[in-house]
């Protein structure tokens, strides 16, 4: 709990004096950055250009717009999106040796990475203190130290959309010294006329992506590169995001509304009875 309250004022947005609060807030002034914030901003950049932008930490002024954190969701003002979407080329983000600048206006979010590092970084934390079987869950972003004892791999849910949490389950997949990540538009999001708006956004217009996808669920060993990848695949869609998926040679599930799956070849999958 100290490394991610570490983490957290390191990589938070909104917590004064961490590393993204100081670039999103020096006016365009290369500021220093901890070597730990440099690495997950050069794999937030590769994975942009791997994903042609899909993916996109640079989408930190859209998202704020929609106020998913504080419970206070709502549509934003459409003039205002459209200003904060002309904001958000994250080609704007400079990169230095351990410093590094944003634009005036470029809001870095790195909501969409974050958790993956940190996941990975409390499982070495744990190997270095001798412990060799564990499950770190943080929320969605599921990371595993060796096997079960007795040596079984671990078995991680596949939560069931709108399903009772940590209750209801549609699928299980075995881990073990691997990553289970998964991005899916019910755990943060608000309904109005009808409409689902979820947090993982379409950088090109600000929106709610809405291309038919409830999950993805990518397995590989690094929880870093999982996490962006659930995100930049569901931004892609089923098709372009099992590319990419391929294309970076991980497990992947896309599932959509309605439950129909597209899943990699050898990804050993168990289906439960969907209660949700
Ligand atoms: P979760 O937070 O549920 O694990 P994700 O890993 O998909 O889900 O991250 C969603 C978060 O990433 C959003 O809350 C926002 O902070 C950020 N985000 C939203 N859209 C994008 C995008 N297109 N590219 C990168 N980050 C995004
Ligand atoms: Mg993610």
């Amino acid at each position: 709990m100290a490394l991610c309250r570490e983490y957290d004022a390191l990589l938070s947005k909104t917590a004064e004096g961490s590393d993204v609060w100081r670039i999103n807030n020096s006016g365009g002034n290369p500021v220093p950055v901890s070597c730990e914030t440099m690495e997950i901003l050069k794999k937030a950049r590769e994975i942009s250009e791997a994903s042609g932008g899909a993916f996109n930490i640079a989408v930190g002024a859209a998202a704020a717009l929609w106020r998913f954190t504080d419970g206070s969701a709502a549509l934003p003002d459409a003039d205002e999106l459209a200003g904060a979407v002309s904001m958000s080329d994250y080609t704007n983000i400079y990169l230095g040796e351990n410093v590094a600048a944003a634009a005036p206006g470029i809001k870095i979010d790195l909501g969409g990475i974050a958790k993956g590092y940190i996941a990975d970084r409390i499982a070495d934390y744990l190997k270095g203190r001798g412990v060799d079987s564990a499950l770190i869950n943080l929320g969605g972003n599921i990371v595993t130290v060796g096997a079960k004892r007795g040596g079984a791999p671990w078995s991680i849910g596949l939560q069931t959309p709108g399903g009772r949490h940590g209750v209801d389950f549609w699928a299980v997949v075995s881990s073990a010294d691997g990553a289970v990540v998964t991005s899916g538009i019910y755990e943060r999001g608000f309904a109005l006329n009808g409409e689902w708006y979820h947090h993982i956004l379409d950088p090109r217009t600000g929106y709610p992506v809405q291309n038919g996808l409830e999950t993805v669920t990518i397995c590989t060993k690094s929880s870093l590169l999982a996490d962006a990848l659930a995100t930049a695949c569901f931004v892609l869609g089923a098709e372009k995001g099992m590319e990419l998926a391929l294309r970076y040679g991980v497990h992947a599930i896309f599932r959509k509304h309605g439950g129909a799956l597209d899943i990699t070849k050898g990804l050993e999958i168990g289906f439960l009875k969907e209660n949700g």
